[in-house]
């Protein structure tokens, strides 16, 4: 081909992009299909949005000319909905990266996360957690910044979990029960404060961490299709829960609904850190378990590891099945009540929880069927969570929202 410009390439150009213009509210939903794994081909992408396929084309076009997805158009490599090859989209994968940050009882991890929930690079975890909040979140940003300087990848924002109601819109850790924290900590303007000063690109966010895994379960885990998710987990201490409705996380008014870790499951139970008694969070979390079966946690590894190790090495050991079991009974006993007031369509467990449903998935299933009204009724699916370090890939969820909102906005204001 010569030098010179062809005219009907530029012709091409020009009806692509006026298409693009028809199409440009479409770029967003667009890339949220592919990021969820939805849309794997572009005659998916095609009858998913309900634009022609020229318009689809010109949308998957600019979002790889964005660097966000890549369009495969070999032959053959994808079959279409109608039985034809179609072009096959993915997330692409030297693309824009968040970084995440996760804070939790025993430590911290930074991680850079890409769409799709991918974890292209992790730095490793932290094993104390210093009392002055400030301290832990400029070291854990700063393990993401040298994350993004070995990698040389695009950074498009920040999202941290914390083991915490978060309470909204300020950003307040409010009950950070199981870290030295004062109570109300602005996590989110200190971490934002820190992004910045690491000279990160892109805002900053932050939320719970089970509301977090929640989140990315959802898009890409053992809640996808889901639309009433209930999620319940353990973390490193405690238990929390979150609940996404139609693909959005239920936070309530003011960012501190789904407290479950505060649903009384034995009236006679140990004492609470939120001064109650007999909480799931101390009656049904790692150091529960430990405590039930009769083994002293050592200093060597997390609990929620000790806990998990003993589930899986030394079930057949009366003591730790029997602890094992009411442990199961009071997290049964909690989920009812949760079943009854909430009516989700599926349960999933994180964290110790589910390696119990693991361990007994029959009687934890019996004990809310019976408890509950719907759970008797209705069966309600209980899965265990799919996804290493969901908490991570959630807070990575919160800094991709923005360019799954407008990619062409959000990329354009990022570095
Ligand atoms: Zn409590």
């Amino acid at each position: 081909m010569s030098g010179k410009a062809d005219p009907r390439a530029a012709g091409e150009r020009t009806t692509s992009r006026a298409r693009l213009d028809r199409g440009r509210g479409a770029l967003g939903p667009a890339l949220e299909l592919v990021h969820t794994g939805r849309a794997p081909t572009r005659a998916v992408l095609t009858a998913e949005l309900g634009v022609t396929r020229a318009t689809a084309g010109a949308v998957a076009a600019e979002l790889e000319a964005l660097g966000l997805i890549r369009v495969d158009a070999r032959p053959g490599s994808a079959a279409g909905s109608q039985g034809r090859p179609s072009h096959r989209l993915e997330v692409a994968e030297d693309g824009p990266v968040a970084l995440a940050a996760q804070i939790h009882a025993d430590g911290f991890r930074a991680a850079l996360v890409g769409l799709g929930g991918r974890i292209v690079a992790t730095a490793p975890g932290c094993e104390t957690v210093d009392a002055d909040p400030a301290k832990v979140l400029g070291s854990v940003v700063e393990a993401g910044a040298e994350l993004l300087r070995s990698t040389g990848r695009r950074c498009v924002g920040a999202g941290l979990a914390v083991p915490s109601a978060v309470a909204e819109p300020a950003g307040l850790a409010l009950n950070p029960l199981h870290l030295a924290w004062p109570a109300g900590a602005p996590v989110r303007e200190i971490f934002a404060e820190r992004v910045r000063a690491a000279g990160i690109g892109g805002p900053a966010f932050a939320g719970n961490d089970v509301n977090l895994a929640a989140l990315a379960e959802h898009r890409h885990g053992a809640g996808r299709g889901a639309r009433d998710l209930l999620c319940v987990a353990t973390g490193h201490r405690g238990v929390g829960g979150a609940l996404v409705l139609d693909g959005r996380l239920h936070t309530g008014s003011s960012g501190l609904a789904l407290e479950v870790g505060h649903l009384t499951v034995n009236p006679e139970g140990r004492p609470c850190h939120c001064g109650s008694r007999g909480c799931l969070d101390v009656e049904a979390d790692p150091l529960a378990l430990l405590v039930e079966a009769g083994r002293e946690p050592g200093p060597e590894v997390s609990l929620v590891q000790q806990a998990g190790d003993l589930l899986r090495t030394q079930y057949d050991d009366p003591a730790v099945r029997r602890a094992a079991e009411v442990l199961i009974d009071r997290l049964g006993l909690g989920l009812a009540g949760l079943v009854n007031i909430l009516n989700p369509d599926r349960i999933i467990l994180g964290g110790l929880h589910r390696t119990l449903l693991d361990a007994d998935p029959g009687r934890l299933r019996a004990v809310v069927a019976e408890r509950s009204l719907w759970g008797q009724s209705g069966g309600v699916p209980i899965l265990p969570c799919t996804l290493d370090h969901n908490s991570l890939v959630g807070a990575a969820e919160l800094a991709w929202q923005p360019v799954l909102d407008d990619p062409l906005e959000a990329l354009a204001g990022s570095d």
